[in-house]
């Protein structure tokens, strides 16, 4: 069962998507060799608390409860890496994904950043994890059926060199931050099984993981991170995005409007 939200409920969840942002502008302006990965995830937990939003990674049930408000994965670790004392070094790369909920909604968003200059091929596979993510909000709209945006996704990261991660699938999203449909970004029997039409109202959180190596992906003893099998670097780019009659609205991007500067800016100052 896929949840359609009405205008009112993108509008409540593009709440959500304001804080994901700024949690995550916060955090980018930290990002230089010397930071660890612990002060990166404080400082997306001190917007969430600000905003009075509630971090959605945290206690996510394993065989350790997740422990951050924030998945901190640096170089060949694809997701889920737990922040900590791990000081980043120059020429690293290191992925935040994180979400939160605010007033019973919810908003889910990732960014890899370069650690000071990295080198070409790199910042390569950053430009293209960012470029999946960017063609699969433009194709959104002018397609019937998210195979067809997967299809194209898997082909513009195979025709760049690299390799789209398929153990991990975007999802929908709303009151709950994992909703149907699976949202992957590639197209095999699954996809085309779990295949869903593409209409005004869904709200998907579209998640491209890219390798650049080979796509397999193993996890560590710590429960959580998934690293490459070999040991090359991944990148990952995610945003809320609804789709509407009048196109797409990414609910985790900047502030457009008048009115969403000033409700960032009432949040903050309420008690
Ligand atoms: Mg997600």
């Amino acid at each position: 069962m896929v949840n359609l939200r009405s205008a009112r409920e993108i509008r409540l969840m593009r709440r959500a998507g304001l804080v994901v942002w700024q949690a995550h502008e916060a955090a980018a302006r930290l990002i230089r060799p010397g930071v660890t990965t612990g002060e990166l995830d404080a400082a997306v937990e001190a917007v969430f608390q600000r905003y009075d939003a509630t971090p959605l990674f945290k206690g996510v049930p394993g065989k350790i409860p997740f422990p951050a408000a924030t998945c901190v994965s640096v170089n060949e670790e694809v997701v889920h890496g737990i922040p900590g004392k791990r000081v980043l070094k120059e020429g690293d790369i290191v992925s935040l994904d994180t979400g939160c909920r605010v007033g019973g909604w919810c908003g889910d968003a990732a960014r890899t950043h370069a650690v000071g200059t990295v080198v070409p091929e790199v910042q390569r596979l950053l430009d293209v994890t960012r470029g999946t993510l960017e063609l699969a909000i433009e194709l959104l709209p002018k397609q019937a059926l998210w195979s067809e945006v997967a299809e194209r996704l898997a082909r513009f990261v195979r025709e760049s060199g690299f390799s789209v991660v398929d153990q991990f699938v975007g999802h929908g999203i709303g009151r709950d931050m994992h909703e149907p449909p699976q949202v992957p970004n590639f197209c095999n029997a699954t996809t085309r099984r779990n295949d869903f039409r593409l209409r005004p109202g869904l709200v998907l959180a579209i998640e491209p993981m890219v390798n650049m190596g080979k796509k397999q992906v193993v996890g560590r003893s710590d429960h959580w991170t998934q690293v490459t099998a070999d040991g090359k670097p991944s990148a990952h780019f995610e945003h809320t995005v609804a789709l509407t009659s009048s196109g797409c609205q990414v609910l985790t991007g900047p502030p457009v409007t008048d009115e969403e500067h000033g409700w960032l800016n009432e949040a903050r100052a309420a008690p």
